[in-house]
């Protein structure tokens, strides 16, 4: 099946092809006939399965018609982050640039002004997080009643956000007679309730099972304890053909240490959490798109729904707590088409973790033991790793992929890690300081 079949108009049909993609997804094939006929949808699939251009792509076309009215906006799409907020924003860009759409990004921390300014005017289409489109109709800068296209996009990220109530509240505030599709990877009964109480009569399309991982991706549980976890890494990092990596953390403390450490080893790492200021995060993901750097060492917050493409290895440093959690992260690689790998660390008191990992996904995961992690004693260096050059100084900083796959020979790293210390602070909850124009950035 191609987009030329799916009902779209001439110039949206141009915008696409220009855009690379040649034939729909099946999220997409299914979703995007019963959006362009008004209906109601109920889409669920995977992480990284394209649900973005399933909505974007009708209604640039349904909105192409009509016109805007001063504070009025004509549709809303409620995001989770910022990022995600800004990646919608992009995709309206990419694919609307032969259909002139007006557009206003509501996200917290960024100046207001403009933003308000562009309402005033009317708008065609509103990208908002929930709690500063609350905040801002609370102050009576925005009226809801003209809005009748309604998009909650991850709506399982807006449940572990606490945004459920917020989003009631202001589906109340739009006409009742608009038409609302909802996104999400899974189906958590919270949202099946939302579901049943603010949609009418919606299609529903399910394209894989709920928190079935990509069969693309190969999966691995890694058995280890907390203190050999960093040299068990880095041994992984170097065997495996690395190409780039994501290694998510359940703390901000263990990013910003393990990203420190790896540095010290010479990998070219870098790290995103949620206590970075919003520059500094895109600074940091644009090293690691352009190739500056291989390796992102990354909380669940600060890297949700980003969409990097060709990310080979996914690394849980730690077991995510939450299993939905297990399927983004891994969804981070093996993304359209592609293949990846993704290894979790798992240590004895992830037991209760993996078990709910595996309940959700309906598999079993390979259990593998690390080779050769074992700090040996007697071989422990008598100057530090640095002067004594130890064995991974000596190599580049950046992987090469004919490298990474040979099996070192080398022997065992010679020093014993100083143990992770104990993280005293609180898991990633993203960020809430000013940002600058989002739009102005490149996500895609
Ligand atoms: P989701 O919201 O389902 O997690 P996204 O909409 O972010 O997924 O899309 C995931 C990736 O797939 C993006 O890199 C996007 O550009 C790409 N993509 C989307 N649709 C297509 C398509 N029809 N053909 C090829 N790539 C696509
Ligand atoms: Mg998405």
């Amino acid at each position: 099946m191609s987009f030329a079949d799916l009902g779209l108009s001439d110039e949206l049909l141009r915008a696409v092809t220009e855009s690379g993609y040649t034939e729909p997804t099946p999220v997409q094939q299914q979703a995007i006939p019963s959006v362009l006929m008004m209906r109601d949808l109920i889409a669920i699939a995977q992480t990284g399965t394209g649900k973005t251009a399933a909505f974007v792509l009708p209604m640039i076309d349904i909105l192409g018609q009509g016109r805007t009215r001063a504070l009025m906006p004509r549709s809303l799409i409620l995001e989770p982050t910022r990022e995600l907020a800004a990646q919608v924003a992009e995709n309206f860009e990419k694919y609307g640039k032969y259909q002139k759409l007006s557009m206003a990004l509501l996200i917290g921390g960024v100046q207001m002004g403009d933003q308000v300014k562009a309402l005033e005017k009317g708008v065609d289409v509103l990208i908002a997080t929930p709690g500063r489109l609350m905040d801002l109709f609370e102050r009576g800068k925005i009226l809801l009643t003209g809005c009748d296209l309604l998009v909650i996009d991850e709506a399982d990220r807006m449940l572990d956000m606490g945004f459920i109530p917020d989003i009631e509240n202001i589906c109340t505030k739009l006409p009742s007679n608009r038409q609302t599709l909802l996104f999400s990877a899974t189906m958590p009964p919270p949202i099946k309730k939302l579901a049943d109480k603010f949609l009418s009569n919606p299609k529903t399309i399910e394209v894989a099972r709920p928190a079935t991982t990509n069969i693309n991706i190969a999966q691995f549980l890694v058995e280890t304890e907390n203190r050999k976890k960093r040299e068990v890494l880095r041994d992984l990092l170097r065997r495996e053909d690395v190409n780039t990596a994501i290694i998510f953390c359940n703390r901000k403390t263990t990013v910003r240490e393990l990203a420190t450490s790896l540095k010290r080893h010479r990998f070219a790492a870098g790290e995103i959490h949620g206590d970075m200021d919003q520059p500094s995060r895109l600074r940091e993901l644009d090293r690691f798109k352009s190739g500056d750097i291989n390796v992102l060492v990354a909380s669940d917050v600060a890297a949700r729904g980003l969409d990097v493409k060709g990310v080979s290895h996914v690394f849980n440093f730690d077991a995510p707590w939450h299993p939905d959690d297990y399927v983004h992260r891994i969804g981070r690689t093996g993304r359209a088409g592609a293949t990846g790998r993704a290894f979790t660390f798992v240590t004895k008191e992830d037991a209760e973790a993996i078990e709910n990992i595996e309940k959700l996904t309906g598999q079993t995961i390979e259990r593998i033991k690390p080779a050769k992690v074992e700090p040996t004693e007697e071989a422990r260096p008598a100057r530090s790793p640095r002067s004594a050059g130890a064995p991974e100084e000596e190599r580049p900083a950046r992987l090469r992929k004919t490298e990474a796959r040979v099996p070192s020979e080398k022997p065992v790293r010679q020093t014993r890690e100083r143990a992770p210390s104990r993280e005293v602070d609180q898991p990633d909850e993203g960020w809430n300081g000013p940002v600058p124009d989002f739009l102005s950035h490149g996500f895609n």
